[in-house]
C-alpha cells in the first residue's frame, strides 16, 4: 500500500509499505478522509518534535472497514467509521476517572512515532471506532477530531446561555468553537484574530462582532461590544502571551478563561488580573473518548456547518505542496482534506 512518510524536517515521501495486518481486537481500515492539522504542518517543519521520523502523520480520519481482526465483532466489511485517535488503555488511574485523553499509556495515531492516516490503509483497535452517521460524508466525519478539541473546551465552560463569549483565534479550532458555542444560545459572541481573512470567516460562521487587535484598542472594543458588561467566558485558541493575557483582562469579575491554544511554552501573565478579580483560568486538552462520541452524534444531527470548513480535498501525492502552502499562506485555508483513495489531479 501507499503511505506518505515523514522522513525529517521538510521531507515527505510516498513509499510502498506492507499492508497492515489487524491484530486481535483490531480492524483493518481503508482510509477515506484525513484532515491536515496545524500540528501536522508544524511537525513537518520540524518545529515541535511531536513527529519523529520515519512515521506517517494523520490523526483526523474516517474510513471504511475492510476486515475485522480476531475477536473484533462490532463492525463488518463495508461499515463506515470515524476513528477517535487517542488509543487509551482503559485501566490506568486517569482512564478509570474517564480521562482517556490523559491515559498514562496512550498512543496517539499520527503523532510522535505512531503511524496515522496519511496512507491507504491502517489497522486500528475496534474500541476506538464510532459509526459514521448515515448521510454524512467521510470528509465531514474526519472533522469530528477538530470539533472534539473545540467541544472539550466549550464543555468546560458550563452553560453559556445568555453569556457574552469571546473567542480568541479564528483558525480551524476557533471556528469549531464558535459553531459549538452558538448552539447554546449565548448572548454576544465576539471573535478576535490578527487576520482580517480569518475574521471574515468568523463572521460567515455567525460571530456577532469581530476584533482585529492590530486596528483597535482591544479592551475598549470588548467594552463597546458588550455595553460595558465585559466577557463571562473567553476561550483562548492561539496559545501566545498577548492572547493569553487578553483572555483574562477581557473578563468581568469572576469570569472564566478556557485555554485550549498552546504554542508558546512559557510566558508572563499578570497574576493580579486573576487573583484580584476572582477569575478562573481552565486548561483544556483534546477530548475524552466519551466526548468524541458526543461530537459524532452532533455531526450526525446536521446542526454544525461542517462542510464550510473544508477549503479543498487533495490526494496523498499533493500533501507536501499543500503543507508548504499552508505554512506560507495560512490565511488561504481553513481545513485541507486528504482523500487517500484518489490520485493526483483525479477526482471521483
Ligand atoms: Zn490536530
Ligand atoms: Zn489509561
Amino acid at each position: 500500500m501507499k503511505a506518505l512518510k515523514y522522513m525529517g524536517p521538510g521531507k515527505l515521501e510516498i513509499q510502498e509499505e506492507q499492508m497492515p495486518v489487524p491484530r486481535e481486537q483490531e480492524v483493518l481500515l481503508r482510509l477515506r478522509a484525513c484532515g491536515i492539522c496545524g500540528s501536522d504542518v508544524h511537525g513537518y517543519l520540524g518545529l515541535t518534535g511531536r513527529r519523529i521520523a520515519p512515521m506517517t502523520m494523520g490523526h483526523e480520519f474516517a474510513a471504511e472497514v475492510v476486515k475485522p481482526g480476531a475477536g473484533a465483532t462490532k463492525f463488518k466489511e463495508g461499515d463506515r467509521v470515524i476513528v477517535q485517535p487517542i488509543h487509551f488503555c482503559g485501566t490506568c488511574e486517569n482512564c478509570k476517572r474517564g480521562l482517556t485523553n490523559m491515559c498514562l499509556n496512550k498512543r496517539f495515531f499520527g503523532v510522535l512515532t505512531v503511524n496515522g492516516a496519511m496512507a491507504e490503509y491502517a489497522a486500528v483497535p475496534e474500541k476506538l471506532l464510532y459509526k459514521l452517521p448515515d448521510n454524512t460524508d467521510y470528509e465531514i466525519g474526519a472533522l469530528a477530531e477538530p470539533y472534539a478539541v473545540a467541544y472539550g473546551a466549550v464543555k468546560k465552560a458550563g452553560n453559556l446561555e445568555g453569556q457574552n463569549v469571546l473567542i480568541i483565534g479564528a483558525g480551524a479550532i476557533g471556528l469549531c468553537i464558535l459553531q459549538i458555542v452558538k448552539l447554546q444560545n449565548p448572548g454576544r459572541i465576539i471573535v478576535s484574530d490578527l487576520s482580517d481573512t480569518r475574521l471574515a470567516a468568523a463572521r460567515a460562521f455567525g460571530a456577532d462582532e469581530v476584533i482585529n487587535p492590530k486596528d483597535e484598542d482591544y479592551m475598549e472594543a470588548v467594552s463597546r461590544y458588550t455595553d460595558g458588561r465585559m466577557i463571562d467566558t473567553s476561550i483562548e485558541a492561539v496559545g501566545v502571551q498577548a492572547a493569553a493575557n487578553q483572555s483574562i483582562k477581557c473578563l468581568k469579575i469572576g469570569g472564566q478563561a478556557i485555554w485550549v491554544g498552546m504554542s508558546q511554552k512559557e510566558m508572563e501573565i499578570n497574576m493580579q488580573d486573576i487573583v484580584c478579580s476572582a477569575r478562573r483560568v481552565i486548561g483544556s486538552f483534546n477530548y475524552t473518548h466519551e466526548e468524541f462520541g458526543e461530537v459524532v452524534d452532533l455531526i450526525g444531527s446536521g446542526r454544525l456547518n461542517a462542510a464550510k470548513l473544508i477549503t479543498k480535498t487533495i490526494s496523498l501525492e499533493e500533501v507536501k505542496d499543500a503543507m508548504d502552502d499552508l505554512h506560507m499562506n495560512p490565511d488561504d485555508y481553513i481545513k485541507v482534506m486528504i482523500d487517500p483513495s484518489i490520485k493526483r489531479g483525479k477526482r471521483k
